[in-house]
């Protein structure tokens, strides 16, 4: 049996994607790679309904760090003044991307899993020193879902953009495009829109892009990739059965529903898996209503290692995921992103029964 990916990307493949990426050979020179990469341009925008006279859909051969990459040394002007909102792992990387490119950056820090500071960000950008924000949607370091409304309502108040890490929340989570604030928005095809790794995004507004920005990158520089897509052209090779595998993951998006679908079938899954846990005696680390539909964190139970948890489940077919840096011997996560069937979970809740209620009989 396939195993089961229950970690925050890549996740587990339908049978219409894995069959999709190995379709066809294609000349990414040629008009048939053209077409296709027109229609995942066109099928990103239609995720969030996204008007393409406004918005721009530009794709990057990368991981989703190489779109956060893009995105930041792209957008933000030389003379910008940046505030990153920071609470996990992906926001200190925010911070990290900035100032390797010289971009001049304060942080708002919390504890990794504490929340956002909501009313020490209305005053530092009431003060008005900073134009930019920098901020994290879903911090998967430990599954907390950042108040994007509040925090994007806010840097509209205060005439600040704001360019958002949606990497695992683009598909599933809803996103404020509405808000002048919002300017730009980078993701990834392999977390909740179930594409494979490789390609990834930026959804911006085209004002954003057209800015005239010297460039501080050669094959990040998203005005590059923007100005040879729309004119059915690609700077550098992309990862070509990346898009394959897209186009056929958007197209089951939207036969399933659209990201609202999505949201509640992952909401029913972490719903599950916690309700399991906690007859376990594990507990979240997180209040439910303060963590993503995406992954959720979970305080190690007690006499198990990680290690011991994560290779009992993983000889039953799943993969779960440790918790980083400091949080590594504390916590473990399991997201319920990907092709994950009912009957998959029914194993899945079987497995954690017997991985974690068995080791207690043990002691
Ligand atoms: C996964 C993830 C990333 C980027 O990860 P890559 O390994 O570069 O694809 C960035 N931000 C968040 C919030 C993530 O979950």
């Amino acid at each position: 049996m396939r195993p089961i990916l229950l970690n925050p990307g890549p996740v587990s493949l339908s049978e219409g994607v894995r069959r999709a990426i190995a379709r066809v050979d294609l000349c990414h020179r040629e008009p048939e790679y053209f077409e296709l990469q027109d229609s995942v341009i066109q099928g990103l925008l239609d995720v969030y309904q996204r008007d393409a006279a406004a918005w721009a859909a530009v794709l990057i051969g990368g991981s989703g760090t190489s779109a956060l990459e893009a995105m930041i040394a792209s957008l933000v002007p030389h003379d910008a003044r940046v505030l990153v909102l920071e609470n996990g792992v992906y926001g200190e990387r925010l911070s990290r991307i900035a100032s390797i490119h010289g971009i001049h950056n304060q942080a708002l820090s919390a504890a990794w899993g504490e929340p956002v500071d909501l009313a020490a960000l209305d005053d530092l950008l009431a003060k008005g020193k900073f134009s930019h924000v920098l901020a994290v949607h879903h911090e998967t370091t430990t599954g907390r879902l950042n108040p994007l409304d509040k925090i994007a309502a806010l840097c509209s108040a205060h005439g600040a953009a704001l360019l958002l890490d949606a990497v695992s929340s683009f598909g599933a989570e809803d996103i404020p495009f509405g808000e002048p604030s919002l300017q730009a928005v980078a993701a990834t095809a392999n977390k909740c829109l179930h594409g494979i790794p490789g390609l990834a995004m930026v959804i911006c507004r085209r004002e954003s892009l057209a800015q005239d920005i010297e460039p501080r990158s050669l094959c990040l520089h998203l005005q590059d990739w923007a100005a040879q897509q729309a004119k059915q052209s690609t700077p550098y090779t992309p990862p070509v059965n990346g898009l394959l595998g897209l186009a056929q993951a958007l197209q089951e998006l939207e036969r399933q529903g659209g990201w609202q679908a999505r949201r509640s079938r992952y909401l029913e899954l972490a719903g599950r898996v916690a309700r399991t846990c906690e007859d376990l005696g594990v507990r979240q680390w997180l209040p439910a209503e303060e963590s993503s539909c995406v992954l959720r964190s979970y305080h190690l139970p007690e006499g198990l290692t990680y290690n011991e948890l994560h290779d009992g489940l993983k000889q039953q077919g799943f993969v779960i995921y440790a918790g980083q840096g400091k949080l590594a011997a504390q916590l473990f996560r399991i997201s319920t992103m990907g092709e994950i069937s009912n009957y998959d979970m029914a194993r899945l809740e079987q497995a954690l029964r017997e991985v974690i209620a068995g080791e207690e009989k043990l002691r």
